[in-house]
C-alpha cells in the first residue's frame, strides 16, 4: 500500500516540476519564440514518458499512473495542436509495453484530446479557480473511463479494487494540486509583469513632477530680475547684468530640463572640481529675491574648498535646502550659511530660525511626495537632495526643533588640490574650530 503511495507520489513530483520550471523559461524573453512556444509541450511529452516508465505497482498487464494530468494539462493550457501530440506521443510510448491497455490507452487519450478540442477555448475564459475545478473533474471522469474498460476489457488482467478506487482518488487529487500550483505561479507571474508596468508610471510621473518642480526656481529668479529692470529706473550696466543674469537662469532652466530628460538613461556624468564658495555665492544671487520677499536675512561665512560634483545638480541641491528654509520663514527670520572642514570632509551647514520639523516629520523627509506645503509643494526637493548628496559620496545631517528652526549640514568629500592649496593650514584649522 505505502510503495503505491510513493508511486503516486514520484508521479506527481515529476508532474510539478515542469509546472514550476516551464514558466520560468517562457518568461525570460530569451532564445527563439518557437522554442518557447513548444516548450511546455516537449516538457510535458517528457513527463508522460516518464510517468508510464516508472508506473504505480507494476505488477500487473495494466499500467496505472497519472500520465493523464500531463496530457490534460498540456492539452488545456496548450490547445488542440499540442493535444494530438500529447496523444499522439501516450499511445506511442504505451504501444511499446504490449498488453490490452494500449487500446484503453488509446481510447482514453483520443478522448481528452477531442474534449479538450471542445473545451480549450471554454477553459481559458474562466477564471482561475474555476478552471481549477473543471480540470479536476475532467480528471476524475477520465480515470473512470479509464477502470471502467479496464474492468470491462480484462476482467481478469486488472489490478485489484483497492488500486483502482486508490487510482479513482488520487489521480483527481492530484490534477487539484497541480493545477492550483500552475493557477498560482501564473498569478505570481502576471503580478511581478504588472507592478513593473506601475513602477514604469510611477517613474514618468515622478519625472514630470520633478521637472516643474526644478524648472520653477529659475524661472522665478528670471522673473524677479526682469521686473526687477521693468519697475526701477537702472544704471545700463546694472540693467545688463541683470538681463544677463536673467538670461543665465533661463538657460539653466533649458539645462534643467535636458537634465531631468536625460536623468532616467544611463548618460554618461560630467563631474568637475567645484569651488563651494563660488558656488554658494551664485545660489544666493538667485535666491535673494525670495529672501527679500519673505524678509529674511542672509548671513553667510564662507571658504573656497573644493569638491567634486556637477555643477548644476550641486546647485540645484543647494537651492532646493535654502529654498526650504526660506519658506519655512514665513515671517521673517536669519538664514547662516556656513562652510568648514569637518574631520577632513566639507561641511555646509544651512541653519534657519523657522517653523522647525515634529520628529516624524523629520523622519519622512526625503521621502517622494512628503509636503507639508499643500498645493505648493511637491515634495520632491529634498528627495533630489539627498540623492545629488549621495551620488557626490556625501552625507546628510538635518536637526530640528519645532518653532526654533532647522539646521541642514552636508558633509562632502574633499577635493584633492594637485596645486598648492587656496587654504593655508592655519585656515584649515580656524575653519575647523569653528
Ligand atoms: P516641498 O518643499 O515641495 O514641500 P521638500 O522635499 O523640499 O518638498 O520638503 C519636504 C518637507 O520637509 C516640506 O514640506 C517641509 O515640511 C519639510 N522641510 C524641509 N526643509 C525644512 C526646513 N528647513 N524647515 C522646516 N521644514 C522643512
Ligand atoms: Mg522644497
Amino acid at each position: 500500500m505505502l510503495s503505491i503511495f510513493k508511486d503516486f507520489l514520484l508521479n506527481l513530483f515529476f508532474i510539478l516540476l515542469p509546472v514550476f520550471l516551464v514558466p520560468f523559461w517562457t518568461e525570460q524573453e530569451k532564445g527563439p519564440r518557437r522554442l518557447r512556444l513548444y516548450l511546455p509541450t516537449v516538457c510535458y511529452a517528457v513527463v508522460i514518458v516518464l510517468c508510464i516508465t516508472l508506473p504505480v505497482g507494476a505488477e500487473s498487464n495494466l499500467i496505472f499512473d497519472l500520465r493523464q494530468i500531463p496530457l490534460w494539462l498540456g492539452s488545456l493550457y496548450g490547445g488542440s495542436g499540442a493535444a494530438a501530440c500529447l496523444a499522439i506521443v501516450t499511445i506511442a510510448y504505451r504501444s511499446l509495453f504490449g498488453g490490452i491497455g494500449i487500446l484503453i490507452t488509446a481510447v482514453v487519450s483520443i478522448a481528452i484530446a477531442a474534449a479538450s478540442r471542445l473545451l480549450t477555448k471554454t477553459f481559458a475564459q474562466l477564471p482561475a479557480k474555476q478552471r481549477t475545478l473543471l480540470a479536476t473533474l475532467l480528471s476524475f471522469a477520465s480515470g473512470l473511463l479509464t477502470v471502467a474498460m479496464a474492468g470491462w476489457m480484462a476482467p481478469f488482467d486488472r489490478p485489484p479494487l483497492s488500486v483502482s478506487l486508490i487510482f479513482l482518488l488520487v489521480q483527481p487529487a492530484s490534477m487539484f494540486i497541480v493545477c492550483a500550483f500552475r493557477e498560482m505561479v501564473h498569478h505570481n507571474i502576471a503580478l511581478r509583469k504588472r507592478i513593473i508596468r506601475a513602477e514604469k508610471m510611477e517613474a514618468v510621473t515622478h519625472l514630470a513632477a520633478s521637472i516643474s518642480h526644478e524648472i520653477r526656481n529659475p524661472l522665478t529668479a528670471a522673473r524677479g530680475f526682469i521686473q526687477l529692470i521693468e519697475e526701477q529706473p537702472l544704471a545700463a550696466d546694472k540693467r545688463r547684468q541683470y538681463a544677463r543674469i536673467a538670461m543665465e537662469e533661463l538657460d539653466r532652466a533649458e539645462a534643467i530640463i535636458t537634465d531631468y530628460l536625460t536623468f532616467a538613461k544611463p548618460a554618461p556624468e560630467t563631474p568637475e572640481k567645484l569651488n563651494v564658495k563660488l558656488e554658494i555665492e551664485r545660489v544666493v544671487d538667485i535666491i535673494r529675491p525670495l529672501a527679500n520677499m519673505n524678509c529674511v536675512d542672509m548671513k553667510t561665512t564662507l571658504a573656497p574648498f573644493s569638491v567634486i560634483g556637477e555643477r548644476e545638480k550641486f546647485r540645484q541641491c543647494l537651492l532646493n535646502v535654502i529654498k526650504n528654509a526660506i519658506e519655512a520663514m514665513p515671517n521673517g527670520g536669519t538664514l547662516q550659511i556656513y562652510v568648514s572642514i569637518d574631520n577632513g570632509r566639507v561641511l555646509i551647514r544651512i541653519a534657519d530660525t523657522g517653523v522647525g520639523m515634529t520628529k516624524e516629520q523629520l523622519e519622512r523627509l526625503g521621502e517622494p511626495y512628503f509636503t507639508t506645503k499643500g498645493i505648493k509643494g511637491t515634495g520632491l526637493g529634498m528627495m533630489v537632495v539627498y540623492r545629488i548628496i549621495e551620488s557626490m559620496n556625501g552625507t546628510i545631517r538635518i536637526e530640528s526643533e519645532i518653532h526654533k528652526g532647522t539646521t541642514v549640514s552636508i558633509y562632502l568629500p574633499l577635493a584633492p588640490s594637485p596645486s598648492p592649496s587656496p587654504i593655508s593650514d592655519k585656515e584649515k584649522q580656524l575653519f575647523a574650530a569653528l
